[in-house]
């Protein structure tokens, strides 16, 4: 039997197609593999090679934009979404508009071209989610942006157009649908039951286990009730906060350290698949911090969407949460 599960956040509805199971192996799984590329644009040496830096991490007596770095925040050479210029909100007749005002960064992670996010020690993995933290800060003081998005896409089907290990920061002048959704649906379950809808999901999951992959002091990390994906994971900070970047400072080590490992559990049970990764935290322009909390999800590329997904909005997910979550949990980190 299948069963149709609504996720208690959005209320998006999803069907687990218990009939169709899939266990880990029967994925036509796809490895990432990265090759050397002597002509990457992010090794160190070719500093010269990318839009002068924004934010460093840098060794001792290096100067900008040269050898010398284990981080570099650069302008994306290609921007979706340009800084300069006025927002300029438009329409013809019903059709809206506007220019296309934003900012668009690349946070090449490590100096060496090989190395990966699961592969780099916690203080590594660390280190981006601090320059993440100072990028929000810094990019938020432009009050043309309301949303600003981080996230990561590992291998090229999960979209990354180059191998080196990076990840994107796009500041935008809208919110987008998926983030409304979300705070839109927190803010009604505050509103009926005077409570943050995610900080349920923690008490709940960490009560009954079925679907909680790892936990350590500040971090939980569960398969949600009703993923979209095989294998969907979701990374949750114990304690409220809506905003990811006004955590307290030991909560980037707690999530630098589950983010390595569920990356590495993945890795061992799944064959190193391409994967997205991504930052939910709350809008610029509202208060949302009684109802929203920030949280990671992380979503292997195990299946394609197809058309009755395109057609409905449903998702059609052939592997149970309870038993993703079994395999992550059983999988050595
Ligand atoms: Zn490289
Ligand atoms: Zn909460
Ligand atoms: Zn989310």
């Amino acid at each position: 039997m299948s069963e149709l599960r609504k996720d208690p956040v959005t209320g998006r509805w999803v069907i687990i197609s218990t009939d169709r199971r899939k266990r880990p192996t029967d994925f036509r799984l796809e490895s990432v593999q990265i090759a050397p590329d002597p002509t990457c644009p992010f090794c160190e040496g070719h500093e010269g090679m990318t839009p002068p830096e924004i934010l460093a991490v840098r060794h001792n007596g290096s100067r900008p934009n040269q050898q010398g770095w284990d981080l570099r925040v650069v302008p994306n050479q290609f921007p979706v979404l340009r800084v300069e210029g006025t927002l300029d909100r438009q329409g013809e007749g019903l059709f809206d508009k506007m220019n296309g005002i934003g900012a668009h960064e690349v946070i090449i992670e490590s100096p060496r071209h090989l190395e990966q996010l699961a592969d780099m020690p916690d203080d590594a993995i660390e280190r981006i989610l601090w320059s993440v933290h100072d990028r929000m800060l810094d990019l938020q003081r432009d009050i043309r942006f309301r949303y600003i998005i981080a996230f990561k896409n590992h291998g090229t089907a999960a979209g990354a157009s180059l191998d080196h290990s990076h990840s994107q920061i796009i500041a935008l002048p809208i919110v987008p649908r998926e983030v409304r959704d979300e705070v839109d649906g927190a803010k009604a379950h505050f509103q009926a039951k005077e409570r943050c809808v995610f900080c349920d999901i923690l008490r709940q999951e960490t009560r009954e286990g079925q679907r909680l992959i790892a936990e350590n002091t500040d971090i939980v990390a569960v398969a949600p009730y009703a993923p979209r994906f095989p294998f969907e994971t979701w990374l949750l900070p114990r304690r409220h906060e809506s905003r990811f970047e006004s955590s307290p400072r030991h909560e980037y080590g707690s999530l630098a350290r589950m983010l390595g490992e569920i990356l590495r559990r993945m890795n061992r049970t799944l064959g190193s698949p391409p994967y997205n990764l991504l930052i939910h935290t709350a809008p610029l322009v509202e208060t949302a911090g009684e109802y929203y909390h920030w949280h990671v999800e992380i979503i292997p590329k195990l299946t394609k969407v197809a058309g009755f997904e395109w057609a409905t909005g449903f998702y059609l997910n052939p592997t149970s949460p309870e038993e993703a979550a079994q395999v992550l949990r059983d999988a050595r980190a």
